[in-house]
């Protein structure tokens, strides 16, 4: 029989102060807010979101998940995440549908494999299952994969990195959601920051368009928009937004078994559970706030997916949509808390890796609101980086939209 239909979070009246105040309701926001009061017993937390829960990014990604980054950092990060997700799934009582089909990185060059052998070594030192494979064995795994030499860009060999699949991105929000609210965190849609006051070097309190909220802590989870948040301070980001779009086919029968990527070809796909083709690419190239779909993106990524995999030529496409990213010089997250003022936490910056590192990264951010003290893992991601000289190296060099280049 089916069961009455119970809203997964409870609809609270604004108060005028809370413990906590978390700006923005994507996927980052609501696992710090369920860990803060899931690990450290607050419950006096308030997640602020201007529209709707996961209207950002969270709503819009393509839900891969793996660990295997160019530095040790980001991998130690990312391998805690993705042993979360089986544990999330039971204690929020909620399925994540996370699928462990294994990522696929395709290789186009030689200097693209030695690119690739240095992942592959930085994944087996922490004992992560990673190997090189050659374009023979990218056949066998996935037998639909032009390995001619017809392509553009023939296929030389791939990463394969057997921990990695998707978890289903909506799930995620609103089981976190879910989890937080049952815990007593008051979760405000259609409330946005509007300022941030301070006084004596601390944060006093947050305004918003319902009113002014007094509060010790504010955590800056904004995505793109975290830089508007941060200026509320008078901080600088270095953080660009800029615009990912990705589409879905039709359903098919079961042809693609693996997440499968290509940077030469700016390309990469799955085939979701319902049986759809879904895919995304790189940036556009220039910075930009819009969430639209363009033309010349779709012919690209038709282009693209039909050149590697011949066999979908004549598909149909269903749909198409565009999220936003925020970019770092670096590629990796802005993560940090009381600098330049007490009480005022940042995590933002995520770029198109920030689904797969919310819980474990929340799970972290929440330590380090709770006990004011920074967990060790997340210490090199501080933004005094950039003024130190200290870029992450995620990328082997600098983005190439980065304006000041
Ligand atoms: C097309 C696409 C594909 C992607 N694919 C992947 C992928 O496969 N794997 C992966 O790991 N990552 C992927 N990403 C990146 C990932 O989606 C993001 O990094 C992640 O969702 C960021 O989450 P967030 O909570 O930090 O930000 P968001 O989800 O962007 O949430 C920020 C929220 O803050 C709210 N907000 C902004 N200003 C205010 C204000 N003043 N007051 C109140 N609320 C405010 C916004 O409305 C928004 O809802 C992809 C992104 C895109 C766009």
């Amino acid at each position: 029989m089916l069961q009455k239909y119970k809203r997964l979070w409870s609809k609270k009246s604004l108060k005028s102060s809370y413990d906590a105040v978390i700006i923005g309701g994507g996927v980052h926001g609501l696992a710090t807010a369920y860990y803060l009061a899931k690990n450290h017993g607050m419950h006096n937390i308030a997640v602020l979101e201007k529209k709707y829960l996961g209207f950002g990014s969270s709503g819009r990604n393509t839900a891969i998940v793996r660990a295997n980054q160019r530095t040790s950092e980001n991998v130690c990060l990312y391998q805690e995440g993705l042993k979360l997700w089986p544990e999330l799934t039971s204690e929020l009582d909620f399925n994540l549908m996370f699928f462990n089909c294994g990522n696929l990185n395709l290789a186009h060059s030689e200097s693209a494999i030695s690119a690739l052998r240095l992942q592959v070594t930085t994944a087996q030192f922490h004992g992560m299952k990673t190997k090189l494979i050659d374009a023979k064995e990218c056949k066998e795994m996935i037998p639909a994969l032009d390995i001619s030499d017809r392509l553009r860009y023939p296929i030389f060999g791939a990463m394969y990195h057997p921990p990695g699949g998707t978890v289903r991105h909506d799930a995620l929000v609103w089981g976190l959601a879910k989890g937080a609210s049952q815990l007593g965190v008051h979760i405000h849609q259609k409330t946005e920051a509007t300022g941030i006051g301070i006084e004596k070097e601390r944060i006093a309190y947050v305004q918003t368009n319902k009113g002014k909220i007094f509060t010790p802590r504010v955590l800056n989870v904004a995505g793109p928009y975290s830089t508007l948040i941060a200026a509320m301070i008078d901080l600088r980001l270095p953080i660009h937004a800029l615009t990912i779009q990705a589409m879905v086919t039709e359903p098919l029968k079961p042809v693609l078994n693996y997440v499968v990527s290509s940077g030469a070809y700016h390309c990469y796909a799955n085939q979701s559970l319902k049986g759809e083709i879904v895919s995304g690419s790189h940036m556009d190239p220039w910075p930009n706030y819009t969430t639209q779909t363009t033309a010349h993106y779709i012919k690209h990524q038709a282009e693209a997916l039909t050149e590697l995999m011949p066999c979908l030529k004549g598909v149909k496409l269903m749909r198409a949509w565009g999220g936003l990213a925020d970019m770092t010089p670096d590629m990796a997250p802005i993560i940090d808390g009381n600098d330049p003022i007490q009480g005022f936490f940042q995590n933002c910056g995520w770029g198109y890796f920030g689904f797969k590192s919310a819980p474990v990264t929340g799970k972290y951010m929440a330590q380090f609101m709770a006990t004011d003290q920074c967990p060790s893992i997340l210490k090199p991601f501080t933004m005094r980086r950039y003024e130190n000289h200290n870029l992450m190296g995620e990328i082997a060099t600098p983005v190439y939209y980065n304006p000041w280049n």
